[in-house]
């Protein structure tokens, strides 16, 4: 071994790894424990970052420039939505309400399914007027 480490640098050499047992333990636990503080701070950041925008719009009254969602008051509703939802709570009022949003362009299983229809159909058509 000592004489393979003489060798130039130019040459292969073996890397021996270290025994599994003594770094990887360490390591995961390390890694893991540190995912969860960052998921924290990034968490409590958001939370802190929310309240302090509702502070300010309470303190100043300003209306703000974009009407806020009804469910959420973090996001600004679309414009065009007739529920007035952001378009992340309107994507989600789909698993109980299965109705369309032009303004968000989210659409319900049902007319997505006939759209598709629609759509093989007009393609099947332009593939035999190709023909
Ligand atoms: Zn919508
Ligand atoms: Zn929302």
């Amino acid at each position: 071994m000592d004489d393979l480490l003489k060798l130039p640098y130019w040459r292969c050499k073996p890397y021996v790894r270290p025994k599994p047992s003594e770094t990887t333990e360490q390591n995961s636990r390390k890694r893991n424990s540190g995912m969860i503080e960052e998921n924290l701070k990034r968490k409590k950041h958001k939370e802190q970052k929310k309240a302090k925008f509702q502070e300010k719009m309470a303190k100043e009254g300003v209306k703000p420039k974009y009407e806020m969602c009804v469910k959420c008051p973090g996001n600004p509703r679309g414009l065009k939505c007739g529920f007035l939802f952001c378009k992340a709570c309107c994507r989600k009022r789909l698993e109980y309400d299965d109705t369309d949003c032009p303004g968000h362009r989210i659409y319900g299983k049902a007319s997505r399914e006939a759209h598709l229809k629609e759509r093989k159909l007009r393609e099947a058509v332009q593939v035999e007027s190709a023909a």
